[in-house]
């Protein structure tokens, strides 16, 4: 591609609106262009690199049995409220209605679409097992889309769907999906962990998520070095050992004024947070629930809505007119004893083990001394609901866990038959008796990994392409345009190589070298090839994007030179 004719609108300033790297070099690479919130066209450069990433998972979902197929984005709401999701799945759903007033949804997934073709088709184990992948577009009204393409409003997933006899033969078809991601991932050339994920919504047994680690993702995830533990912190299992066997003291009743907060009250009784307890109050649907935990810890919400059966868009936090109708107080003076009758009550199932701990008084600018689970009040217990934090034990082998950030680039799950029993999705099996398929879903998301890609790839100049993602391959700058040896060579190494396979920029522009080097650091290609005043003895400048040295070659070393980079990249060159 020659450069004077590129379409590649790179801009000097770093948008306003762009809070991660990703996204600022995405804009000023002239990749991506925002259409509205969380919608974004992909400009030449931008989509060259979504279908490189796209080739890799085609060809490793292909090796791995999967089919490619291709759904409709459109799908009716008559198969949503099958499994109950046309509800349940909120206002991240678009929905919309044709002319003749049906409802319909642009697909934030495909399980139900999935199973409903299965439905039709596959009637014999005989048939089984079946794994079908498709790469398209997605719609999801997120609640904050931001990050330009790793959290938008429309996005290109990978989707995967597995269609088994068994639980045994859907845990076969997990293992080969984590494989093919294992892949993916690694020829992505993406720094990458598996971990525990949370089944919750899309109601599961068991999921793994694959979380390229950068400090931009939203994504928490921690992990033990010693043995393989490794989970998302709304997955993870809380190990809390504060446990006090001693006697029960009698309750008293202190005086706190303004003491709304934990830290207020560590400061008052000069005692440490644990052994205080904190109280929470939700709204569902207009019923209070109070929440009680340990005082020196987080509520892990996802374990509380899992518990409760619910998603987050169906509960909200109470307000200060519920807090005093079930309390007869103030907010911050909220605790477990004399709630008003009906106020549903859910104790952390560590709470029953702590002595004479601090409580909400339930009334305002009071406290409770010495309250004990059993004697003086009780509730629905849950064994965890905590959220976990650096340090704690691991669950498993009791080391110390570490914390850290990554963005989920993919998921894997075993879904059983929630979604075949819902659509009513059988099969017959060997004895001619009709069963429900048991199934897997894995995704992908194609363009939040190209933005991954970037996170873990860029310099403060632009971003640093691995060979094998990258827009183009190689970019000849030709340092002076009037400069006819100048720009004969140039061609000349543009046809050489664009002959043998390699994809070539051309930087002809009428542009000053400065504005050419610039402009191909902002981009990252590769593999860069300089022709300036050394043309007339056939001689070039070779780099690498990635590297700070610069040598010197023959017009006639530099095909070697680029062969040694594909063959290190495991690329074909001709
Ligand atoms: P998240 O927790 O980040 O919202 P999710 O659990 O909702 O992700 P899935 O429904 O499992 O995601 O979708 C499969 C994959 O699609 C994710 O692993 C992610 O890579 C990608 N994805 C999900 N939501 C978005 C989005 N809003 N923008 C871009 N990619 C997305
Ligand atoms: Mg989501």
């Amino acid at each position: 591609m020659r450069m004077s004719k590129m379409y590649m609108p790179t801009l000097k300033e770093i948008p306003s609106e762009a809070e991660i790297v990703s996204h600022q070099l995405l804009l000023r690479a002239g990749m991506i262009r925002q259409l509205v919130s969380g919608v974004y066209s992909y400009l030449p450069l931008g989509y060259r690199v979504i279908r490189k990433v796209e080739q890799i998972v085609r060809e490793e979902m292909d090796k791995s049995g999967s089919q490619e197929l291709l759904m409709s984005a459109i799908q009716p709401k008559e198969l949503w409220e099958a499994t109950g999701r046309w509800d349940d799945f909120g206002p991240e759903m678009w929905k919309l209605t044709d002319r003749n007033n049906r409802e319909f949804c642009l697909g934030p997934t495909h399980e139900e679409y999935f199973t409903d073709l299965i439905k039709n088709e596959v009637k014999s184990y005989k048939q089984l097992p079946l794994n079908l992948y498709q790469i398209q577009t997605k719609y999801r009204d997120e609640k904050r889309p931001r990050f330009g393409m790793m959290r938008s409003r429309e996005f290109i997933m990978k989707d995967a769907y597995s269609f088994d006899t068994d639980i045994q033969k859907m845990t076969e078809a997990y293992d080969i999906m984590w494989d093919a991601y294992d892949r993916i991932f690694k020829r992505l050339n993406l720094k990458f962990r598996v971990v525990q994920g949370d089944t919750g919504a899309m109601g599961g047994r068991l999921s793994h998520e694959f979380m390229a680690m950068s400090d931009a993702g939203e994504g928490r995830i921690v992990y033990c070095d010693t043995c393989d533990y490794a989970a998302t912190d709304e997955k993870a299992a809380v190990v809390y050992e504060n446990i006090n066997e001693g006697e029960m003291l009698e309750l008293e009743k202190i005086h706190t004024p303004g003491a709304t907060t934990i830290d207020d009250l560590e400061e008052l009784f000069n005692m440490d947070k644990s052994n205080f307890a904190k109280a929470i109050v939700y709204n569902h649907n207009k019923l209070p629930i109070v929440v009680i935990i340990p005082g020196d810890r987080e509520l892990n919400e996802t374990k509380l809505f899992n518990y409760l059966g619910i998603a987050e868009h169906d509960i909200e936090m109470a307000d200060e007119e519920m807090i005093l109708n079930i309390s007869g107080a103030n907010k911050g003076f909220t605790g477990p004893i004399g709630l008003k009758k009906g106020t549903r009550l859910i104790v952390d199932s560590r709470i029953r083990k702590m002595r004479n701990l601090v409580v909400g008084g339930n009334e305002t600018d009071y406290h409770i001394k010495n309250a004990n689970y059993g004697r003086d009040f009780e509730g629905e217990v849950v064994e965890d609901l905590l959220l976990v934090r650096e340090g704690d034990k691991c669950p498993k082998c009791n080391d110390s866990l570490i914390m850290d950030r990554g963005i989920e680039v993919g998921n894997i799950f075993q879904l059983g038959t929630k979604y075949s029993d819902g659509i009513g999705a059988k099969f017959l099996d060997e004895n001619g008796k009709e069963q429900p398929f048991y199934m897997g879903s894995y995704g992908i998301g194609i363009t939040r990994s190209v933005a991954a890609i970037i996170e873990q790839y860029h310099d403060d100049k632009g971003i640093v392409w691995p060979l094998n993602t990258a827009p183009y391959h190689v970019i000849i700058t030709v340092i002076n345009d009037k400069n006819q040896e100048q720009m004969e060579l140039g061609e000349k190494l543009y046809n050489q190589l664009t002959e043998a396979g390699v994809e070539v920029l051309l930087d002809d522009r009428k542009e000053r070298a400065g504005v050419k080097f610039n402009d191909r650091d902002l981009i990252g290609i590769p593999i860069r090839v300089t022709v300036g005043k050394k043309a007339s003895e056939s001689i070039v400048e070779y780099s690498l994007r990635s590297s700070e040295e610069k040598i010197e070659c023959n017009e006639a070393g530099v095909y070697d030179l680029v062969k040694s980079e594909f063959q290190k990249a495991k690329l074909n060159i001709i």
